[in-house]
């Protein structure tokens, strides 16, 4: 590893926050940048950084101030915002203390901050806070990581970096640990930093690129002394190819994961490394060494779980396996839990036993979290685990915290707190996935159901538009023609890929071709059938066989039209298609009923969307003596129905446990057209 250090970048930060903020918080901002865009120094939120400085208080006194990361921000996107200020004299007052408890060491921080409203400082701000440096930094560095997490840790490090560096035993981040480490650097003042066993690196400087290039220099070193001595016994790898196939195991996986009551997101990570590793004949006793730096529990459990599938054999006849490890799994987890609470008396409550690591050999990782970036976030993880581990075993043995000082990390309220429990909306952790939601209907659905937190896979044809709207949802999509059934599946599958498996679907997609029935030629009316019909079936089909694995239930809703029941004058192509939707709906509805998956439509009209020519449209108000917008409001209620009625209709029905087989009617009232 190398320094990123560039005067010219260095100085254009300065200019850049010169308005606000001094040249020292400019330059905390630009390298705990660079180091935050390494993701072998820190991986999501981890690690952090702090500046001493001068400040103005409110009252215009210049005081001492620590500018420490604060919770919720990464160092690669850090802003001065992110460094919030807390007075420096008070917080070294606290240093002639025995003891604080977590709690007292909080509000001990937060009284002593510049801005009320700032976040939370580090959890290790103490840390920062007792050592005299101007600026410190510190990180969970992957080849710090191979030289710390070893038995005989110390004298490996002292070996390697001699004096220069100071080596703190492990304690759980704290008051504690800020007080001995303090005491560490105390006794060989000359240090350019400290290496805390089983943890990570913190190195200082009198500025900003000292102390940054210090941190890079260990880490360089630490490379490569274990590069030197790296070799990694594999039998012969073969190429990353498998032939289990992930869309069938996924699903299966996601249904077993939650036992029914818990919803997860899954996250495959391929490459030679990984492969590598999981048919690595000692995986089974390498993966249950434990976490490689103790904040990373949160994120991946303290073990993975190793799945021994058959290559060979398909998942669906290797159910009970899955099923057993699991069990497994989870009962170890309980166990675990139970006698932790036996030594720490402390009445916390259990968090949930599922793994949030699966190795499969042949395969790769699986990353499981309740949502897409919590799944891919701990298969970031492990991957840089994966590297710790191989560097840690070429220099001795890998070895991580026992037993007890993960679970105080596991069970750490100011641990928990980093994963940010907001509120749950109805459609947390549920995948969801929209045709035709480029425009209209489909985008108000996309909208209304992102609101409600599902995770959305868009599709349409109109790829800008599509593009567009995924931009502002932040979620995935895929621009193709619905009517062709090759790539409804392999879109599905694509999906599958991604999040690991599928709650629903809108099924939305559609046209209005108008002409007069006897004159309609075959080629148009097969035209029409193919999008307003076939492809509701091929979409239903393929998530049918996903929804059918995950064994979790799941919604299929479609999109019928008033045309269903009350057809108009030349729209008999549409009219036509959208009656056989009915019976679609209905027939799905009565054949996976018993497995949980409901099948619901919701029958609009007159929406103003792309769908008709408006000029048309208008031209057909006015032969009924109405005005576009009166046409619209033509209705029992006498209001205008939107896209975004419909999109309520359609998360109702999607919410709706005890309903399968319905028609929701949003058309403001018509009772003509009222389905009978
Ligand atoms: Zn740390």
């Amino acid at each position: 590893m190398e320094s990123l250090w560039s005067d010219h970048d260095a100085q254009s930060f300065v200019e850049r926050y010169a308005d606000k903020h001094n040249a020292d918080i400019a330059l905390r901002v630009y390298t705990s940048r660079l180091i935050g865009r390494e993701p072998a120094l820190v991986l999501h939120g981890g690690g952090n950084t702090s500046v001493k400085t001068r400040l103005r208080d409110d009252v215009g006194d210049e005081i001492d101030a620590l500018c420490v990361k604060g919770s919720g921000w990464d160092l690669e996107s850090l802003e001065p915002a992110g460094l919030p200020a807390v007075r420096l004299a008070p917080l070294l007052a606290l240093r002639k203390l025995p003891a604080l408890s977590d709690e007292d060491m909080v509000n001990a921080q937060r009284t002593r901050m510049l801005d009320a409203s700032a976040p939370n400082p580090s959890v290790e701000t103490l840390l920062h806070a007792f050592l005299p440096h101007k600026f410190i930094d510190h990180s969970h560095a992957d080849a710090i990581l191979a030289l710390v997490d070893q038995p005989d840790g110390e004298h490996i490090c002292r070996e390697r970096f001699g004096e220069r560096l100071g080596i703190v035993p492990y304690i759980m981040p704290g008051f504690a640990l800020a007080k001995l480490a303090a005491e560490v650097y105390e006794r060989n003042p000359k240090v350019e930093g400290l290496l805390l066993l089983k943890h990570g690196l913190f190195s200082f400087g009198d500025d900003a690129r000292q102390s940054y290039e210090r941190h890079i220099a260990a880490v360089h070193s630490a490379e490569a002394f274990a590069q030197k001595r790296r070799y990694w016994s594999t039998r012969n790898s073969v190429p990353p190819a498998s032939s289990m196939s992930y869309a069938e195991l996924a699903p299966v996986l996601r249904g077993l994961l939650g036992e029914g009551k818990r919803s997860y997101q899954l996250h495959l990570r391929q490459s030679k490394d990984i492969y590598d590793f999981v048919c690595d004949p000692r995986l089974d006793a390498l993966c249950q060494v434990g976490c490689a730096t103790p904040d990373h529990v949160i994120r991946t459990k303290r073990f993975p779980i190793v799945l021994h599938l058959d290559q060979g054999r398909p998942v669906s006849g290797q159910l009970d396996s899955v099923r057993a490890a699991l069990d497994n799994y989870r009962k170890e987890y309980r166990a675990y839990f139970e006698r932790q609470l036996l030594r720490k008396h402390n009445g916390v409550k259990p968090l949930d036993p599922d793994p949030r690591i699966v190795l499969v050999p042949g395969l790769g990782i699986v990353g499981v979290g309740a949502n897409a970036k919590a799944a891919r976030i701990a298969a970031d993880i492990y991957e840089h685990t994966i590297d710790v581990i191989r560097s840690a075993e070429a220099v001795g043995h890998y070895e991580a915290l026992p037993e007890d000082d993960v679970f105080d990390m596991e069970y750490w309220s100011l641990e928990q707190a980093k994963l940010g429990k907001g509120q749950a909306k109805a459609l947390d952790g549920k995948v969801v996935y929209v045709t035709g939601a480029a425009s209209g209907i489909g985008a108000a659905t996309a909208r209304c159901f992102a609101k409600a937190g599902a995770t959305l896979y868009l599709v349409d044809r109109d790829a800008e538009r599509l593009h567009a709207l995924a931009s502002e949802l932040q979620c995935a999509y895929e621009a193709f023609d619905i009517t062709n059934e090759v790539a409804v599946r392999a879109s599905i599958d694509h999906l599958v890929q991604l999040f690991g498996g599928l709650d629903g679907v809108v099924s939305n997609a559609g046209t209005a071709p108008q002409a007069r029935i006897a004159q309609c030629t075959t080629a148009e009316l097969d035209r029409s059938f193919r999008i307003n019909l076939f492809s509701h079936h091929w979409v239903a089909s393929a998530a049918t066989a996903v929804l059918e694995r995950q064994g979790m239930g799941g919604f299929l809703l479609f999109n019928a039209s008033k045309a269903a029941w009350n057809p108009g004058a030349d729209f008999g192509p549409y009219a036509l298609p959208k009656a056989a939707l009915l019976a679609l709906v209905k027939q799905y509805a009565l054949e996976y009923g018993k497995l949980g998956i409901r099948a619901n439509a919701v029958n609009a009209d007159r929406i103003r969307t792309g769908l008709l020519d408006q000029t048309a449209l208008a031209e057909r108000a006015r032969a009924r003596g109405l005005e576009p917008d009166e046409y619209y409001r033509s209705n029992l209620l006498g209001r205008e129905v939107t896209g975004d009625d419909v999109a309520q209709a359609f998360l109702a029905l999607a919410l709706a446990q005890s309903t399968t087989g319905s028609v929701a009617t949003v058309d403001g009232g018509n009772i003509a057209a009222s389905p009978r």
